[in-house]
C-alpha cells in the first residue's frame, strides 16, 4: 500500500506543561495555523487542561488527547482516570506507554497491554510508544525489542480494534535530548513495526497502520523524517509547546 494512503498524523505530547490560560493560548494560536492541514492533528494535554482544550479546540480540526488512562474502569485507583471518563468528555486519543511512564512510573509492556485493551474497549485511539534505550541500540536489539514490546502491547487486540492504534516509534535517547534518530535510522524501525504487524495480523493491516517517529522531531528535521515510506507521522514534545514549530511540522505532513 502506498504511503500517501495512511493517514498522517501528527499528535504534540505535551507532557506536564501549560497552565489553563496558556493552553487555551497555545490551541487559540494553533487553530488557524493548522486549519488546512493535510494530515490529522492531535494535541495530547496534562488531564487538567483537557476540558479547557476541549473547549478552544471545538469547531476546528485540532483533535484531543489525553497521555494517559487506567486499566480499571473504576474503583480505588487513587491519582488515576479511567478511559471512560475521558470519552465521557469528548477527548479521542490517548497516549500509552509513553517512556517516560514506562521510565519513571514503573510501567511495563503488560501494564501497556492492559491500558490499550481498556482505551480500545471505551472507544479511544490510541497513540501507543515503543522504543529502545541507548544501551539497546548499543547492544544490537533494538529490533527484537521494539517487536516484542510491540507484540506484548497488542496481545489480544483484535484486527478491527487495530484501526484505531497509531504506533509511535521513539528511541528514547531521542526524547527530549535533541539527538534525532536519523531519516534511515526512524526508517528502519518504523519498518520492522510494520513487519511485525503484518506478521501478527496480516498485510493489509500492516499497510494500513499508522506508524509516527518521536524524539526531537522540530521544524528543522520533520520533512526529512516525514519523507520516509514507512514514517506516516510524528508524536511531539517540546517542538509542539511552540505554536509556529507545531505548525511547521504539520505542514511537512500535509505535502
Ligand atoms: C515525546 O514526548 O514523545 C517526544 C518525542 O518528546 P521530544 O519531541 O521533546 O523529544
Amino acid at each position: 500500500m502506498n504511503k500517501a494512503l495512511r493517514k498522517a498524523v501528527i499528535a504534540g505530547n505535551w507532557k506536564m506543561n501549560k497552565t489553563r490560560p496558556e493552553a487555551k493560548a497555545l490551541v487559540e494560536e494553533l487553530k488557524p495555523l493548522v486549519k488546512d492541514a493535510g494530515c490529522d492533528v492531535v494535541v495530547c494535554v496534562p488531564f487538567t487542561n483537557l476540558e479547557t482544550v476541549l473547549d478552544a479546540a471545538k469547531g476546528s480540526n485540532i483533535k484531543v488527547g489525553a497521555q494517559n488512562c487506567h486499566f480499571e474502569k473504576s474503583g480505588a485507583f487513587t491519582g488515576e482516570i479511567s478511559a471512560d471518563m475521558l470519552t465521557e468528555m469528548g477527548v479521542e486519543y490517548v497516549v500509552i506507554g509513553h517512556s517516560e511512564r514506562r521510565q519513571y512510573f514503573g510501567e511495563t509492556d503488560a501494564t501497556v497491554n492492559k491500558r490499550t485493551k481498556a482505551a480500545l474497549a471505551a472507544g479511544l485511539t490510541v497513540i501507543l510508544c515503543v522504543g529502545e534505550m541507548l544501551e539497546d541500540r548499543e547492544a544490537g536489539i533494538t529490533d527484537e525489542l521494539v517487536a516484542l514490546q510491540t507484540k506484548v502491547a497488542l496481545k489480544d487486540v483484535t484486527k478491527e480494534q487495530l484501526a484505531k492504534v497509531i504506533i509511535a516509534y521513539e528511541p528514547v535517547w531521542a526524547i527530549g535530548t535533541g539527538k534525532t534518530a536519523t531519516a534511515q535510522q526512524a526508517n528502519e524501525v518504523c519498518a520492522v513495526i510494520r513487519a511485525t504487524i503484518e506478521k501478527v495480523y496480516d498485510k493489509a493491516a500492516a499497510d494500513a497502520m499508522t506508524i509516527q517517529y518521536g524524539g526531537s522531531m522540530n521544524a528543522g528535521n520533520a520533512a526529512e523524517l516525514l519523507a520516509q515510506p514507512d514514517v506516516d507521522g510524528g508524536l511531539i514534545g517540546g517542538a509542539s509547546l511552540k505554536a509556529p514549530d507545531f505548525s511547521v511540522i504539520v505542514d511537512a505532513a500535509s505535502k
